[in-house]
């Protein structure tokens, strides 16, 4: 049978690359797990997505309630689940005040963090049940979140501290809307959110990996210097990032090509190894990466996992 494959903001950038990869490969359902029904619907027709490759459902991963319900939903269809992308994020690198989730959490890090891992826990059972050959849980990371490397060295740089906004519920209002308990910074918070994607990965592959044969996967796929991502940031970066990222850094890479990437991670046989933080080399081979010293620091991930735990209400 094909596999069934959810990808959360499926709707522009890397998601909707990723599913028009997939979708056209012939073996896959794609389900686009997206905010903006309309959007998803037009993003589609706009890729020439296959009709029958792809179904849209409703999740919004800035409130902990849409995120049940689409749990549920999925449940209900009783489509069996292979394999689960957390891809989704929003990034507010100009902000001088804090946006908050449904929930109270900074925006940045309810987002891409908290609603992603309520979710990915949510779901786990379901592709355990799965009787897919390769069940896998990808939860796109990034460079920028990562110290040891040059783009993850420019200020403001990832840091999760202590833990004590985070323990303190990121809500701004009893604490900080920051995991480090600092006042609040944009691009910060997003790279925080990534270290936590990159901690979440490797926690979920050391709590379950054994135990239920899922794979759990990282990945930078490169900076796609064109996506929507950069939606917030200022006219003159948006204009000459793309350049700067093609013929300085020369780490570019299109949207196209970042989706082929992401859907070698869902579906090639050979990127079955779990735990692993996945990149690519100039000529587009993947090799397994090195992750920052925070990034791949197993206590810290153990207490994010556990404060988590308990904001999204599984404690
Ligand atoms: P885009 O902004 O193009 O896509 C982000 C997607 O997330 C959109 O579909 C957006 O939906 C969706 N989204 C945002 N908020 C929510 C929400 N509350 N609920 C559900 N969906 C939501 O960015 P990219 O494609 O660049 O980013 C995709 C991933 O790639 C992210 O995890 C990012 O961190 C990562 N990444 C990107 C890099 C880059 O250079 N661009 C580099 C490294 C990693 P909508 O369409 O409705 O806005």
């Amino acid at each position: 049978r094909k596999g069934n494959v959810v990808i959360t903001g499926a709707s522009s950038g890397l998601g909707l690359a990723t599913a028009k990869s997939l979708a056209e490969n012939g073996n896959w359902n794609v389900i686009m797990a997206c905010r903006d029904f309309l959007k998803a619907e037009k993003a589609a027709k706009s890729v020439a997505l296959p009709k029958e490759s792809y179904k849209i459902m409703h999740l919004d991963l800035a409130s902990l309630d849409s995120v049940r319900q689409f749990v549920d939903n999925f449940r209900r269809s009783g489509a069996p689940l292979d394999v689960l992308v957390c891809n989704a994020a929003v990034y507010f690198p100009t902000a001088s005040e804090p946006t908050y989730t449904a929930d109270g959490f900074e925006m940045s890090v309810g987002v891409n963090h908290l609603g992603h891992f309520l979710l990915a826990r949510e779901l786990l059972d379901l592709m355990q049940q799965s009787d897919y050959p390769s069940r896998r849980l990808i939860i796109v990371g990034s460079i920028t979140g990562n110290t040891n490397t040059l783009a993850g060295n420019i200020p403001p740089k990832a840091n999760l501290g202590d833990l004590r906004g985070l323990a303190g519920g990121l809500n701004g209002t009893s604490g900080s809307p920051m995991i480090d308990g600092d006042k609040f910074d944009g691009a910060k918070a997003y790279k925080d959110s990534k270290v936590c994607n990159m901690l979440m990965m490797q926690e979920f592959h050391r709590r379950y990996h054994e135990q239920t044969g899922i794979t759990f996967a990282s990945l930078y796929p490169g900076c796609i210097a064109t996506t929507g991502l950069f939606r917030e940031h200022i006219a003159l970066f948006r204009a000459l990032f793309p350049p700067f990222q093609k013929y300085i850094t020369k780490g570019f890479v299109s949207e196209e090509e970042a989706g082929k990437r992401l859907a070698q991670v869902v579906s090639d046989t050979s990127l079955t190894k779990s735990g692993v933080y996945w990149s690519w080399n100039k000529n587009s081979a993947s090799f397994e990466n090195q992750l920052s010293q925070e990034a791949s620091d197993a206590e810290k991930a153990r207490k994010v996992w556990e404060l988590s735990a308990k904001l999204v209400g599984l404690q």
